[in-house]
């Protein structure tokens, strides 16, 4: 089995993880504690690593959704497999997510931890591909903007495959081997 074709580099990653670090800690400077949650799993090693380089107060959750049903190929709904344990109400609120694809899943998440009351939501994501773009979501920390490609590594998978990573790469669902 081949390694997939590098898209974004385990250096490039890691420059732009230190400078949206840099932007949220200063947003949030003096804002008290930011609730930063996770989505699982593909988001897991970017909030690692984002949550290490921040200079604010800081809280960790994760949420468990489930978008896609296999590998690739969309079951076309969101469902909430695991939700945060902490009450974000009266607090300021960052959701983490890998990527974002047509923006089905952050506009779930987004309306229902909204009905929460929490202080303020924002959004980061490691990727987004734009073009498949259906809920028309602001992304307010983004990391890189890729084309329409299946990308793996760094936390995301392809069927479980491929998660550990240290940089994005791309494959063909139809011939991951
Ligand atoms: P959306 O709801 O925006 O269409 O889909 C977002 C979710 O789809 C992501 O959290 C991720 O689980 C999955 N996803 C979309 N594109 C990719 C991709 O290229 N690679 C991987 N591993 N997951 C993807």
């Amino acid at each position: 089995m081949n390694d997939p074709e590098t898209l974004i580099s385990e250096k490039d990653i890691g420059t732009r993880v230190d400078e949206l670090a840099a932007e949220i800690s200063s947003d949030y400077a003096d804002k008290g504690e930011l609730v930063l949650i996770g989505v699982l799993k593909g988001a897991f090693i970017f909030l690692a690593d984002l949550s290490r380089k921040l200079t604010i107060p800081r809280l960790i959750e994760f949420i468990a959704i489930s978008s896609y049903q296999h590998g690739s190929m969309p079951s076309g709904a969101v469902r909430l497999v695991m939700d945060v344990r902490a009450s974000i109400e009266g607090r300021h609120v960052l959701i983490v997510e890998d990527i974002v694809d047509t923006g089905h899943t952050l506009h779930y998440l987004i309306d229902m931890l909204e009905s929460r009351g929490p202080a303020s939501i924002r959004t980061c994501a490691l990727l987004r591909k734009e073009h498949k773009t259906e809920v028309d979501i602001e992304v307010d920390y983004l990391g890189f903007k890729i084309g329409d490609e299946w990308v793996v590594g760094y936390g995301l998978d392809f069927a479980e495959r491929d998660r550990t990573l240290p940089y994005i790469g791309v494959i063909q669902p139809d011939d991951p081997d």
